[in-house]
């Protein structure tokens, strides 16, 4: 139901202070089947028939203005990188200091509107995604960024009108906490936004956390310049736009993609930076926080840092554990979007006693698994990788295990890149569990595997918890009682998001609110009410209602 005219009834609004709580309910966005013959399938289906051979022209916004810079670039579908999918142009070093200037002149006026004004727009555009907009932005997220029709629903529509509406939910609701008041003075609390401007830097292989990643910190009061990825530009410029149809006032999001760097220089040399909003790669997260610290001295105020970063996520396998439960979550989890998830499981680690039986199944299962076009086929298990340089890092790893000594491929192992950026689901044997293909990140479909001896179990989970850098996702399949407290005690700090008997990767917002710790990042969980804390900087004000009295104290006397 669209939850504007709920939000109207339900939010009498009393200026900075409210009379008594009002909870704003909201709930998930149900995830639709796209069942044949369903009327969301044939929407879908005209959606992706409308981009077949078009290339979509985007311009930067900077000012409420399209802007076209000399440099142009194109996105090309994974699939079929002879289909240019947008033609955009980066924004240069001066486009990106007017973008700032712009920005900045904006914040102090969309600072000062009702956190109630700016909720609206969220929920506004929250159910334009949820309705007219949802076919649109999935077809677009499908063909720019190789998804199949379930993977496009559960990032762009589900995860995305989630953000929006529990994010605007959590904002308004922060308002109604305020300090206690003891007479004769009255105490509240005022949540700002930062003072500057917001630094959003997404990735590639979630729509939603583009939308995110720029959309909460606008929600909060602040203003921000979202610097999409290369190969998101499509779906996350239809995001952007529905904002602005909902309501967005123009220069509160600055719209510019660019080359990262002359990005990442570029806004860390200014004074006004006072947030960055991060999500992608350990070393571009960790480039740019040191280039903020050799910057600290230009700062007005300390810019806050949010940066969500890698995984290598494991499947951890007791020999009490359900092998068909092992099986299809591990297929899912390692291979969904070919592999592109940052929650991903990429290192499983089967008991010698249970091994044989998971083998047999996963190599039939894979045998199953549908490789190709998804916006042609709906049958598509996961499609291509979403570049040359993804493709080449992948097929690196792939030409390591054929190689190595130590390294088996039991399935898969073929890459082509003749038509699209294709890489076969593949499953590895290691006899090292600390080979590199255990600690490293490969954000492809690759999945390596430990055989441990059953009896030594306590080990590996020490190994698992000591053999990468990372902290993202875990599981633990074991129908063992003892053995699902001992590992959530041992794996404690392995993980931010740790699942048992279920698969690593699927959280949903305000159910498994999601980050890491360790290398995968500062883990401020997105999707949980925490996060908005990120992007406000609140103003205590005491008011006394009594005169002061005596300025000497009783113990004076
Ligand atoms: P990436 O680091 O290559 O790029 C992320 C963004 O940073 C892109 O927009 C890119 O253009 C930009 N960028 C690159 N260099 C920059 C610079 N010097 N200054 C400023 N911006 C710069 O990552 P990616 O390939 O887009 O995404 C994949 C990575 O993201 C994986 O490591 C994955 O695990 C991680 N990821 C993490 C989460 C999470 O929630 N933890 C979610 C999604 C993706």
């Amino acid at each position: 139901m669209p939850l504007l005219p709920l939000l109207q009834r339900t939010l009498p609004r009393v200026g900075l202070r409210w009379q008594h709580r009002v909870a704003v309910e909201v709930a998930n966005e149900p995830v639709l089947e796209f069942k044949p013959g369903s009327s969301e399938r044939l929407a879908l289906q005209k959606a992706l028939n409308n981009l077949k051979g078009k290339t979509e022209a985007i311009p930067c916004v900077v000012g409420g203005e399209e802007v076209w810079t000399a440099d142009v670039r194109y996105q090309v579908s994974p699939f079929k990188h002879s289909h240019k999918v947008a033609k955009y142009c980066y924004a240069d070093k001066d486009l990106l200091n007017k973008a700032i200037n712009a920005a900045v002149a904006a914040r102090k006026e969309w600072d000062l509107r009702p956190v109630q004004d700016r909720a609206k727009i969220f929920f506004k555009a929250a159910d334009m995604l949820s309705g007219p907009r949802r076919a649109e932005v999935l077809a677009k997220t499908m063909v720019g960024q190789a998804k199949t029709v379930i993977q496009a629903e559960i990032d762009a529509a589900a995860e995305l009108i989630d953000f929006f509406r529990f994010n605007a939910k959590y904002a308004v609701e922060l308002e109604q906490d305020q300090p206690l008041s003891v007479p004769p003075s009255t105490n509240s609390m005022v949540y700002r936004g930062l003072e500057g401007f917001v630094a959003a830097v997404s990735p590639f292989n979630f729509t939603a956390i583009g939308g995110n990643l720029a959309g909460t910190p606008a929600l909060m009061g602040n203003v921000v310049l979202w610097k999409p990825s290369d190969t998101a530009v499509l779906s996350n410029y239809a995001v952007y736009k529905i904002l602005l149809e909902a309501g967005l006032p123009p220069n509160i999001i600055q719209f510019v993609p660019a080359d990262g760097p002359v990005f990442g220089d570029t806004v860390t040399g200014s004074e006004h930076l006072c947030g960055l909003n991060f999500t992608g790669s350990v070393p571009t997260f960790k480039r740019l926080w040191k280039q903020i610290s050799e910057n600290l001295d230009r700062y007005r105020t300390f810019p806050r840092l949010a940066g969500e970063c890698g995984g290598k996520n494991f499947h951890f396998v007791h020999a009490s554990a359900d092998v068909p439960s092992v099986v299809s979550g591990t297929l899912r989890s390692a291979f969904e979007y070919s592999g592109q998830k940052c929650s991903a499981c990429s290192r499983l680690y089967a008991p010698d006693s249970l091994w044989p039986r998971i083998k047999a199944m996963l190599l039939e299962e894979h045998q199953k698994i549908k490789v190709g076009d998804p916006a042609e086929d709906f049958e598509t298990f996961f499609s291509a990788v979403i570049d040359q340089k993804s493709f080449g890092r992948i097929q690196k790893w792939i030409k390591h295990a054929e190689t190595s000594p130590n390294l088996d491929i039991l399935a898969g192992g073929k890459c082509d890149d003749t038509v699209g950026y294709f890489i076969q689901p593949s499953i590895i044997e290691t006899r090292d569990p600390k080979d590199p293909i255990m600690q490293e990140e490969i954000f492809g479909p690759v999945l390596a595997v430990y055989v441990y001896p059953e009896k030594r179990y306590q080990d590996i989970l020490q190994l698992i918890d000591s053999t990468s850098p990372y902290g993202l996702t875990g599981a633990v399949f074991a129908q063992d009682k003892a053995v699902v407290a001992e590992a959530t005690r041992l794996l404690r700090n392995a993980a931010g998001n740790f699942y048992i008997n279920d698969k690593s990767t699927g959280s949903v917002v305000a159910q498994q609110p999601f980050g890491g710790a360790r290398a995968s990042g500062t883990n401020d969980k997105p999707g949980s009410p925490h996060y908005i804390l990120r992007w406000t900087s609140p103003l205590a004000i005491k008011e006394t209602h009594a005169p002061l009295g005596d300025w000497k104290y009783p113990y004076m006397q």
